[in-house]
Parts: C-alpha cells; sequence; structure tokens
C-alpha cells in the first residue's frame, strides 16, 4: 500500500480482478466478527465510512466469483474470513446486481 496516492482521485483495487478503478466505482466491504466467536464475517459498507480495514469489489458476479475462488478476502483482510454468507448479504444489500450466475 502506497501514501502516494492522489488525493482528488482516490483509487483502490478490485479483490476479484485485481484492477485499479475509482472507489466510487467499488464496493466497500468490511469484516465484522461473527457473535459466536468463529472467524469473522464479512459484510457491505454501503456507506463506504465503516472503521477497519476494508476490501473493494467491483459490483459484478464475476469479480465477486474471482475474489472468493483465489483467496482474495483472506488476502485483503490478511486473515481468514468466513465467505459462505457473503453472497446473499451482496444479494440483500444490493439488490440491483445479479451476484449468482
Ligand atoms: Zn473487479
Amino acid at each position: 500500500m502506497t501514501t502516494t496516492e492522489v488525493i482528488h482521485r482516490p483509487e483502490r483495487t478490485c479483490v476479484g480482478c485485481r484492477q485499479r478503478a475509482d472507489r466510487d466505482q467499488l464496493l466497500r466491504l468490511v469484516r465484522e466478527p461473527a457473535p459466536d466467536g468463529s472467524a469473522d464475517r464479512i459484510r457491505p459498507d454501503l456507506s463506504g465510512s465503516a472503521p477497519g480495514r476494508g476490501a473493494w469489489l467491483h459490483p459484478d458476479a464475476a469479480c465477486l466469483d474471482l475474489a472468493l475462488r483465489r483467496g482474495g478476502f483472506a488476502r485483503a483482510f490478511r486473515g481468514s474470513v468466513d465467505t459462505e454468507t457473503l453472497r446473499e448479504q451482496l444479494e440483500a444489500s444490493v439488490p440491483t446486481i445479479t451476484w449468482n450466475r
């Protein structure tokens, strides 16, 4: 991670396709401790301002699949995370996108 990002045009890297994009084109995801103490879960951060480390994803089923297959979330969050409910959460939070293909 570099500290010299251009301030007026912040870019982030999609955890799926690894392409850089303006942050307003990406969906922010944050980790959230599971209530039962198991591996942290991931939830969409629609406000884009939740505290903590975030991961960025194109709102696209292809990028979600890539991230899940390549372990992009574990890399982004530097640890194992439970991605089992992520697709359902995305479907509930961002219903305008077809997350399943
Ligand atoms: Zn992508």
